[in-house]
């Protein structure tokens, strides 16, 4: 089995100029759910205005109290502000970030690299404090991990160093973000060689972009090395900032036909997934990048 981590409705959207109504956010979850995705990243509990596409945090996950106990819907938390909310609303899944580069955590979070690990202890701390620390869950997302927009190439053991130190503060699971779509499997062999000297697999997984057609490629040589968890995003909503009209997110439907058709099983079902994503495309108001999906829209006229 694979383990799929949806992130469509958060870094998908969130990417998404458009302003989609908070009503159409849940009922694309609900919809994401409906296909089979037992983990869906909801939303972002980021300050006010801050990111407007996600000021309705608060709404968003309120509207999904019907869907508990069918997934898990972790929700980003930047700060112990974030984490406040958050825990308010009742959220008990939680993903906290920081990236390899320096320049990168700087220009997205106005912080050092240093200084956003020191934002997630103070989260782990104020969890602590609460006395929550085994009641939420907490996986944490290292950005850059092969290419930096800004610095360019990344040092493998710096993803290996960081994401040892998220584990040791409680994270369940890294990601490796792939951020800029410039990676091709000979890279991620590489970090992976790297990062699983002290991690094992089941503590990692692959946060693949698309932007040059290569996530896939990067998807089946982690498998090789014993990954078995994936995130994307349906129908590669969000594209990529860093090159407009590019894709971003490696598409779930992608994800799930190849994986599927190689023999594995995900527990989505696409039919249901291409609903989903037909529905936030209206509304998003920009063709979606998957390819499976276009052919399989192509096939339903
Ligand atoms: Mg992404």
């Amino acid at each position: 089995m694979i383990r799929i981590c949806e992130v469509g409705p958060r870094d998908g959207l969130q990417n998404e100029k458009t302003p989609i109504e908070t009503k159409q956010k849940i009922e694309f979850i609900h919809k994401l759910a409906k296909a089979g995705l037992k983990t869906i990243e909801a939303t972002s509990f980021v300050r006010p205005g801050a990111i407007p596409q996600l000021s309705d945090a608060k709404e968003v996950y309120e509207g999904l109290s019907d869907l508990t106990g069918s997934g898990e819907f972790p929700v980003l938390i930047p700060n112990t502000r974030g984490l406040e909310n958050a825990l308010e609303c009742g959220v008990r899944s939680i993903a906290v970030f920081t990236a390899t580069s320096n320049s990168f955590t700087l220009k997205n979070t106005n912080a050092t690299r240093e200084e956003s690990m020191e934002r997630i202890r103070a989260i782990v701390s104020a969890l602590r404090s609460l006395g929550m620390q085994n009641e939420v869950r907490i996986r944490g997302y290292i950005s850059t991990v092969v290419d930096c927009p800004y610095e360019g190439p990344q040092d493998p053991a710096m993803a290996a160093e960081m994401a040892s130190q998220l584990l040791d503060l409680g994270c369940f699971e890294i990601s490796l973000g792939e951020t800029i779509g410039t990676a091709v499997p000979a890279d991620i062999r590489r970090l992976l060689d790297s990062v699983l000297a002290s991690i094992p697999a089941e503590r990692l997984a692959g946060h693949y972009h698309d932007t040059r057609g290569t996530a896939l490629a990067n998807v089946f040589a982690s498998l090789d090395y014993g990954i078995r968890s994936f995130d994307s995003s349906a129908g590669g909503m969000g594209g990529c900032p860093y090159a407009p009209g590019a894709a971003g997110n490696l598409a779930t439907e992608d994800l799930v036909y190849s994986l599927e058709r190689s023999g594995m099983t995900t527990g989505v079902d696409l039919e249901l997934l291409a609903e989903a994503t037909s529905y936030i495309e209206q509304a998003v108001g920009r063709p979606s990048t998957s390819r499976v999906y276009q052919a399989l829209k192509a096939k339903r006229k």
